[in-house]
């Protein structure tokens, strides 16, 4: 623990009431605060928004209340009725971080370079959240949106100096044997030759975990019915569809993968368990600019958190419910802009009213699905003809048109994905919802708290915090 953290804790402390103060004096009563609520929980879920921060969070607030007439639980009930607190995102490398390096913040408390995961700069691994957590008698279960191998699941679980070290991180996680592993990445668990399978030692671990008792299963109909007690469940060999484009038949919700992984993890949990459950989405819609998936993916994490408030809700003293994310993606800003250039006057102004949200939800397909259906190599007559068939209502200036048949990118900061991001101009203009990147931001995460502990989360601290805290929860200090 560093002096400012000691610190931090006890300005914390301080503002417990009285009866905690007293406690503190007698020893073995710690593990109880105000009104007998136990302050350290039996069960965690840490709700995960890969490149969400608070800006991310309010578009999700405000588009579920517009476009779906639905409160959105993260801000409306884990913000509002829990704790509330920020998180700096800077890595040992870099100002910027990326997911690797911000998830080992968040799971063990050292920062570390751009794409590492688990291990400090210099290689060594350092306890993870669920390592501490299997340490503690916990249950545990990871879920993803992306593959369980990519960068957020893999630091809250293992060790990889690369995070691109997908056979090794597939072989860790068969040792620490989570109860629930689910999402996609099922390329290298098997052998090349088979299926998509990437892995070169021609292993099957689909096998392997089979044989280590591991129900294992591929398809949302035989997740609804699974039953564990030790699940793996892969839908896809990479990362599974974005939400826009997500089949139902193909890949279940994350709030089904949600509401199945608890179902498992909370029969015969003596200790409890520690779940983390990860949308992949929101940081694959803000690289790519995309409004339209990032709405879809927003409300899919908040179906999830309303999955895991409603398993709270049976017993309030049990669970705590943490949202967070590793870093915001895409420099999203809603914002008001000039309709077009013709006149500088406020009168010719756009501001972004209810209409333009719902032109953002008429949107039919992601723009990665609308780019693959252009084909490789676009004509001006395939790519009026998918926007005029998916993007109903929008207009192509011909500024971009002629951007996107050449694939030259509109700035620096938007070269990625291309071109994706040419195309993201064209709603952006129509709607106000502009991007400045299509890369990370610097913007500070937002982590909200709900439970026993959450008041521990509460201000503004640096990412590493976070795991210093989820640690002491998760051994009962
Ligand atoms: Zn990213």
């Amino acid at each position: 623990m560093t002096a400012r953290m000691s610190v931090g804790l006890r300005a914390r402390a301080w503002l417990a009431p009285l009866l905690l103060l007293a406690c503190a004096v007698v020893s073995g009563c710690v593990a109880t605060g105000p009104a007998g609520e136990a302050r350290t929980p039996k069960n965690i879920i840490i709700l995960y928004g890969d490149g969400a921060a608070a800006t991310q969070w309010e578009f999700g607030r405000y588009t579920s209340r517009v476009l779906r007439n639905k409160s959105f639980a993260i801000t409306d009930v884990i913000f509002k009725e829990g704790n509330v607190g920020l998180l700096t995102v800077h890595s040992a490398d870099s100002f910027v971080t990326d997911s690797a390096a911000a998830a080992t913040a968040l799971s063990t408390g050292h920062k570390t370079n751009n794409g590492m995961a688990g291990v400090t700069p210099d290689g060594k691994a350092v306890k993870t959240v669920m390592e501490a957590a299997k340490a503690s008698g916990k249950r545990i279960g990871l879920i993803t949106t992306a593959a369980v191998h990519d960068a957020s699941p893999t630091a809250f679980a293992v060790h990889a100096k690369s995070r691109r070290d997908g056979e090794s991180i597939i072989d860790q996680y068969l040792a620490l044997e989570p109860d629930v592993l689910m999402g996609g990445g099922r390329d290298f668990f098997l052998p090349k030759g088979k299926g998509g399978g990437k892995r070169t030692d021609g292993r099957d671990m689909l096998a392997a975990f089979a044989a280590k008792g591991y129900q294992v299963v591929q398809d949302p109909a035989a997740l609804r019915t699974a039953t564990g007690p030790r699940l793996l469940a892969l839908f896809s060999d990479q990362d599974l569809a974005l939400e826009i484009d997500r089949d139902p038949k193909e890949e279940p919700s994350t709030a089904e993968m949600t509401a199945a992984a608890i179902r498992i993890l909370s029969a015969n949990s003596q200790n409890g368990f520690v779940l983390f459950v990860e949308n992949e989405n929101i940081d694959s819609a803000g690289h790519r600019n995309d409004a339209a998936a990032l709405v879809q993916a927003l409300w899919a994490i908040d179906d999830a958190a309303q999955v895991a408030l409603d398993f709270r809700r049976r017993a309030p003293g049990d669970t705590l419910v943490l949202v967070t994310g590793d870093h915001e993606t895409g420099g999203l800003s809603v914002t008001y802009a000039q309709k077009d250039l013709s006149s500088l006057s406020s009168a010719n102004r756009l501001y972004p009213v209810d209409s333009h949200l719902q032109m953002v939800s008429r949107i039919r397909i992601s723009l990665a699905k609308a780019v693959e259906l252009i084909g490789r190599k676009p004509t001006a007559e395939a790519l009026d003809k998918v926007v005029a068939e998916n993007f109903p209502g929008f207009r192509l200036d011909d500024d971009l048109r002629t951007a996107f048949l050449k694939g030259q990118p509109l700035e620096r900061n938007a070269a990625s994905y291309l071109p994706q991001p040419t195309l993201a101009r064209m709603i952006s203009r129509q709607t106000g919802i502009y991007w400045g990147t299509t890369g990370h931001t610097t913007e500070p995460v937002v982590v909200g708290a709900v439970g026993p502990g959450a008041p521990l989360f509460r201000g503004y601290m640096e990412n590493t915090d976070f795991a210093k805290i989820l640690h002491k929860l998760i051994e009962g200090r």
